[in-house]
């Protein structure tokens, strides 16, 4: 029995390397069906480099493959950088139309392991905040773009003995506007005869889309699902998130609720903190009354400042206050530790940092990391 996702997979390489489809590129080549499953678990479970290392085929094989352009990545690291700390690792990656998408690793203590991946490349929703949703959206990401960001960087960690042990899509774009694309990526990242993460270890993260929060519950996965709230009114996310005027907090309070209801699972709520946007005592108790009673979870976010938004972070006391207010009305709260300040991690920064003389010290950056 093959997989979705290693149907997904094979599909997608195979077009890639100019193919009509999966079932194409097999009868061409001759492949039975236990070739197809060895290259995909020579590339999603062992992480093999490329094709060519990949010793249980034959060599002619391996040949053609390579000569055909069948490729294990399509992403190409053009900019890996590490924080200070070494906590932090992110990555600018190419995709084959020049595109660029960013990735970003980080190492708490213990083994644990969180990547940000990205779900298209730029975003049309315009968050004032985000260094993304400023630069406009260029194109969705297909399920192996998506995939590979993550493969990219358990192949690294695998060098120090380490794995992906949490996958958030928190990176560039908005999932739940690529809906298709990112649920064949939640198979494949948890294919348990692939990559095999547990999907209790992947969180999508979404600017709201009402619809698909519907959709979603009705997966019947237990993929977690965090929502960029970022304000309580109306008025107040309406100034930061443009797509509060289509789904307002209302509706959006709705579909969660609804969510809770049919899946029985916690919903996180993302709150980017910002000095006099949301940070009041009042921001607060409203706040706390959209959550109190539900199965809810708030996540204050220090905000990263952009160049190119004239926000500014809220200071470490008024968080805390701001973070009392919830704790009192029985709120679970948590205030998110920044990382990889040094390198810009936050999202859309490093691209829009991409310069001639950042992308001349590349080649050495990403053989460092490899
Ligand atoms: N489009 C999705 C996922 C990508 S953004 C979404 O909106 O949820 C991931 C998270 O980072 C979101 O909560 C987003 O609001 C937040 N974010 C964006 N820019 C930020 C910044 N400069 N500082 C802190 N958080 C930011």
């Amino acid at each position: 029995m093959t997989s979705v996702a290693q149907d997904v997979w094979i599909d997608q390489k195979a077009r890639s390397a100019g193919y009509a489809s999966g079932e194409a590129f097999a009868r061409e080549l001759g492949l039975k069906p236990y070739r197809l499953a060895q290259l995909y678990r020579a590339a999603t479970r062992e992480l093999a480099e490329t094709v060519d290392t990949v010793s249980v085929l034959p060599l002619d094989l391996r040949a053609t493959l390579a000569s055909r352009g069948f490729a294990f990545e399509s992403v190409e690291p053009v900019i890996v950088q590490r924080s200070n700390d070494e906590q932090t690792s992110k990555g600018l990656f190419r995709l084959h139309d020049g595109n660029e998408v960013e990735a970003v690793l980080m190492e708490h203590w213990g083994d644990r392991t969180t990547v940000c991946i990205s779900s298209q490349a730029g975003c049309a929703y315009a968050c004032a905040f985000c260094s993304t949703g400023q630069a406009g959206y260029t194109r969705n990401l297909s399920a192996v773009e998506i995939f590979d960001q993550a493969r990219f960087f358990a192949r690294e960690l695998a060098t120090r003995e380490k794995k992906i042990t949490n996958i958030v899509f928190m990176g560039q774009g908005e999932p739940f506007a690529n809906y298709d694309a990112v649920m064949d990526a939640v198979r494949l990242l948890n294919d348990p005869s692939g990559f095999g993460l547990g999907q209790r270890h992947i969180t999508i993260s979404t600017v709201g889309l009402v619809p698909q929060i519907a959709a979603f519950a009705g997966e019947g996965i237990q993929v977690n699902l965090a929502i960029s709230l970022h304000a309580p009114t109306d008025a107040q996310r309406s100034a930061i998130m443009p797509v509060n005027r289509r789904y307002p907090v209302a509706d959006l309070m709705g579909a969660c609720a609804a969510y809770v209801d049919k899946t029985r699972r916690k919903v996180f709520f993302e709150y980017v903190i910002l000095e006099g946007v949301n940070d009041d005592d009042a921001s607060a108790a409203a706040l706390a009354k959209l959550m109190r009673g539900h199965l809810y979870h708030v996540n204050l976010i220090p905000y990263n400042a952009t160049p190119d938004a004239p926000l500014r972070g809220t200071g470490d006391t008024r968080v805390r206050a701001f973070a009392k207010i919830l704790d009192d009305s029985g709120v679970p709260t948590t205030v998110r530790t920044p990382m990889g300040r040094d390198i810009a991690a936050a999202c859309g920064q490093l691209r829009a940092e991409t310069q001639p003389k950042v992308r001349a010290a590349a080649a050495a950056a990403v053989a460092v990391a490899r």
